[in-house]
């Protein structure tokens, strides 16, 4: 039987209602690691470089093995940029390589740059017309329910390739699996850490391409744009990101 572990923290608040978000985390684990995941969560919330968390919510729950579905790890590759500005225009070109039209991408990055504070999801686009199509306003999609299929070989083949540690893990997941969805063009993310200013494209062609620079350090807004395809069902594209438990795979 596994187990989903999620935690999510934030500040100011009621309650955990309202407030600002501070930091999230998702596992899908054996009975065994249940406790141990946990405590990791915990940990992490409260020294989170956004702030000090008032309200801290973990939750266990039970995942039906009928409900398990599996997508294929990304590869990972890297696109060259040493600044903020030659990582967006970097990140721009990938999306039109990855079949988003240049007046989709532009607008894509037009509005992860026009954010003040982060959303706690991603904002779904149309890939030809650059529209919002998610209709989620300032939370938009989140997309949950998703862990690599087997963690210790996972972070044994990521750690040997320099891709160790939760941030490129948890973005790598969470991209095998919105690349998986039925309608997906591309994503492109970049982090809310001030620190972490690493983000990327991802797609169903060219897999996970790590851009480097993405944003100036210091800098505490990030976000996500999924870039559907048009004419894709936002009804079953949205039940797919928030509902459907997947677990990712990694080749052997
Ligand atoms: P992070 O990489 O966790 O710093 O997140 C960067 C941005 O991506 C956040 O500001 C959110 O807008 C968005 N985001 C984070 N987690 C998710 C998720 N699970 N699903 C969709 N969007 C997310």
């Amino acid at each position: 039987m596994l187990y989903s572990v999620k935690m999510r923290s934030s500040r100011g608040g009621r309650r955990g209602a309202g407030g600002r978000h501070i930091s999230g985390a998702e596992r899908i684990v054996p009975e065994e690691a249940v406790e141990e995941t946990a405590a990791a969560m915990l940990r992490r919330a409260r020294t989170h470089e956004r702030g000090r968390a008032d309200f801290i919510q973990i939750r266990v729950e039970e995942v039906r093995d009928g409900d398990i579905r599996t997508c294929p790890l990304l590869p990972v590759s890297t696109r060259a940029a040493e600044t903020a500005a030659e990582g967006r225009a970097a990140a721009r070109d990938e999306l039109i390589r990855a079949g988003v039209s240049p007046q989709a991408a532009d607008a894509g990055l037009a509005a992860l740059a026009a954010l003040t504070d982060s959303m706690r999801g991603a904002m779904v686009l149309d890939s030809r017309t650059g529209c919002r199509l998610d209709g989620l306003g300032d939370r938009g999609v989140r997309c949950t329910n998703m862990d690599a299929a087997d963690s210790a070989d996972y972070d044994r083949k990521m750690a040997a390739r320099g891709l160790g540690g939760d941030h490129p893990r948890e973005a790598l997941v969470l991209a095998s699996k919105v690349a998986a969805a039925p309608g997906t063009v591309a994503e492109l993310c970049w982090s809310d850490d001030p620190q972490y200013v690493t983000g990327y494209v991802g797609s169903p062609r060219f897999g996970y391409r790590r851009i480097p620079v993405l944003k100036e350090k210091g800098d505490p807004v990030g976000g996500r744009i999924f870039f559907a395809a048009p004419g894709t069902d936002m009804g079953a594209y949205i039940h797919y990101m928030q509902e459907e438990t997947v677990l990712v795979e990694a080749k052997p």
